[in-house]
């Protein structure tokens, strides 16, 4: 992951910088928590300390060595892209176990921390947490709340529209939530992003609660249930974690591809999961992809997981769509949305029913706002980035932007004649996303370079396509941008 580039700025690094780097370090962790999401900010990035910086080199420090590597794996890259939008300087990242003692073997990271190495790490719940019931329910229950993450009262089976795409997957969940006795265990649903698996789980949880709120169902994401695990470790009480587990009536764990990768995580969940389904206890898991092709799980993890009933949810169609977008309208207080914006979204919009629900959103805010009513009109104005997007029609001008504002240079370097590596390179990025991206030939997208001959153009796109191959970190930080592009 380390890109060497030898820029002609000096690195920062004397304590008169200090204030600056901290500066800098707020400001990509403001866009590493944008980007990545709260529950993962919380668990991952925020334990995360700057040691300093110098020499275009980033130290920074974690409490264990576990986090050190899912840090690593998982975030460094995009640390290290985002630092070098901040001080072009920077080349690498080096990321230090900040414990008392050296680690010496793995299970150092178990060691307890340095008294106050642990604040700012308490697991909250999120912003869309429900309040009253939620938190009554839990104590009705006498769990440990700190397990519990929030379930979202909008996530119900009531609220939910049941189509093709995922009529298997609704009736499963809603058995298992209706059974008096165990039926399929694990239930195990799969299917892409933003296609309603978290929203059927929180539905389970909360039919289970109403009915019967003395079952002490444990809702979380595999990335909080690692989290508490590592905490538990820290804190040498493992045998609670355990416990804790280990005496739910049922146990939802969701996003369960966070859980890859071989380490003592796994192993955990395993026991636990064994533990419960020995005990005849519920247990639903969700997934972005089938227990088959989950890889860096252990393969009798893997079989276990498949074992009781396996339903995926496809991508929607049409129908769905527009019928998730009527019920939608159909709460929304004071606005009107006439049917054909709602057909012209669903006709639009395909990717997820996340993306619909916030286009349609948007569309609704902006209404309210400025008092005016929603028409196909204002419709495809408010839209006009996604849709630019749905119809993939980028232009050279939207590239030069992105890319000058990623690289930090301003957009007039990309028609001017400068030839600094420190603007050259980004150039070159341009031109070779350029060619990707849009129809253009290469003379075309000379001109739009200062008017630059085609064989520059050549150059600079076989240049990229070079670097791409042999510098990791330049090839995610392309694709990064050209996913952004897209989008
Ligand atoms: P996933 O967990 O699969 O990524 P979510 O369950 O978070 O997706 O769903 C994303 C958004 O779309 C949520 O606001 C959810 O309520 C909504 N949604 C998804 N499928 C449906 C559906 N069939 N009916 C109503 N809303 C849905
Ligand atoms: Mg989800």
């Amino acid at each position: 992951m380390v890109a060497e580039d030898n820029q002609n700025m000096p690195s920062s690094g004397t304590a008169a910088d200090s204030a600056l780097t901290n500066e800098q370090w707020d400001r990509v962790r403001g866009r590493l928590r944008a980007e990545f999401g709260n529950a993962a900010y919380k668990s991952w990035l925020q334990p995360i300390s700057l040691t300093g910086v110098s020499s275009g080199r980033v130290s920074l420090h974690v409490p264990t060595r576990f986090m050190r590597e899912w840090v690593m794996s998982r975030y460094a890259d995009r640390i290290r892209a985002l630092w070098r939008g901040e001080d072009a300087s920077i080349s690498s990242i080096h990321i230090a176990i900040s414990s008392a003692g050296r680690p010496a073997g793995p299970r150092d990271e178990i060691k307890p921390p340095p008294s106050e190495a642990l604040s700012g790490q308490t697991i909250e719940t999120s912003p869309a947490s429900a309040p009253g019931p939620i938190a009554e329910a839990d104590q009705v229950q006498g769990s440990e709340p700190a397990f519990i993450s929030s379930l979202d009262l909008r996530f119900s089976f009531k609220n939910f529209v049941v189509g093709k795409s995922n009529e298997f997957a609704h009736a499963a969940a809603r058995r298992v939530a209706e059974a008096t006795k165990l039926t399929f265990n694990p239930l195990f649903i799969y299917g892409g992003v933003g296609l309603g698996k978290t929203h059927l789980m929180h539905a389970i949880a909360w039919h289970i609660r109403s009915q019967d709120p003395s079952r002490r169902v444990i809702y979380l994401s595999a990335e909080k249930f690692m989290y508490q695990f590592i905490r538990a470790l820290r804190f040498q009480n493992t045998m609670a974690f355990k416990e804790q587990f280990r005496s739910v009536d049922v146990l939802m764990i969701d996003d369960v591809q966070f859980i890859g990768g071989k380490n003592s995580t796994q192993e955990e969940f395993f026991h636990t999961f064994n533990a419960l389904i020995d005990r005849n206890r519920q247990v639903v898991i969700t997934c972005d992809r089938s227990p088959s092709d989950l890889d860096g799980m252990e393969e009798r993890l893997r079989s276990r997981l498949g074992w009781g009933l396996v339903a995926d949810i496809h991508p929607t169609d049409y129908e769905l769509r527009l019928g998730i977008l009527q019920s939608k309208a159909e709460q929304l207080e004071g606005v009107e949305v006439p049917l054909r914006v709602l057909e012209f979204l669903a006709h639009k919009i395909t990717s997820s029913v996340r993306e619909l629900e916030g286009a349609l959103n948007r569309v609704v805010a902006h209404a309210t706002l400025i008092g005016r009513e929603v028409t196909l009109e204002t419709t495809q104005e408010i839209l006009q980035d996604v849709l630019r997007a749905h119809n993939r029609r980028i232009t050279i001008e939207e590239i030069q932007k992105r890319v000058a504002a990623h690289f930090n240079i301003r957009l007039g370097d990309m028609h001017s004649a400068r030839r600094a590596r420190n603007v050259a390179r980004p150039r070159q990025v341009a031109m070779y996303l350029a060619k990707q991206l849009t129809s253009r030939s290469l003379p075309e997208i000379g001109r739009k370079f200062g008017g630059r001959d085609h064989t520059t153009v050549m150059h600079g796109v076989k240049r990229v396509e070079q670097l791409r191959e042999t510098d990791a970190a330049f090839a995610e930080d392309i694709d990064l941008l050209r996913r952004m592009l897209e989008s």
